[in-house]
């Protein structure tokens, strides 16, 4: 189902200068127990702002599934203008939002990435981010196998 979802996003990203592409390092068959609207809310708005904060022409975003014994692991990378370290630890936090000068364009208000965070706590998993500044920044989260 994770591939059915990366497939119509890209679709829907077609008009955007961004391409996606899809790293699976699970071997045998993983189950997660999720509820699938919520979780594609999930990932929507983690696509949606690694394309937002992504001014570059051709922008890469890469979605890396690894596991371990107990845990999925889903990592939604991308090459965009990244995170200012001092701004790294709010950005789950409702309404936050980086450098409001810079992002008035964008538009937004703060709370995609705390929605996904209340919804991944919910399935009883954990999000965090990883970001270097014009670098890019890499969005975390696990699942529980079932
Ligand atoms: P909304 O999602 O509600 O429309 P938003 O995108 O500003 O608004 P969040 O998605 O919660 O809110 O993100 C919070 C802030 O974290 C953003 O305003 C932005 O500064 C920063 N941010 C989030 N994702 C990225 C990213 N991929 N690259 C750079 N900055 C990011
Ligand atoms: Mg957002």
């Amino acid at each position: 189902y994770f591939l059915d979802l990366v497939e119509e996003l890209q679709f829907d990203l077609e008009k955007e200068k961004v391409t996606i592409q899809y790293h699976c390092k699970i071997h045998t068959p993983a189950f997660v127990r999720v509820d699938v609207i919520q979780m594609k809310r999930v990932v929507v708005n983690i696509i949606e702002n690694a394309v937002k904060y992504t001014n570059k022409t051709e922008g890469i975003i890469d979605i890396i599934l690894e596991e371990n014994k107990k845990q999925v692991q889903i990592e939604i990378k991308d090459t965009g203008q990244g995170i200012p370290r001092e701004a790294l630890p709010f950005i789950f936090d409702r309404f936050y939002r980086a450098d409001p000068s810079r992002n008035a364009l964008t538009g937004g208000s703060g709370l995609g990435l705390a929605i996904a965070k209340k919804i991944i706590e919910e399935h009883g998993g954990t999000m965090w981010a990883e970001s270097k500044e014009g670098i890019g920044t890499s969005i975390f989260f696990t699942l529980k196998r079932s």
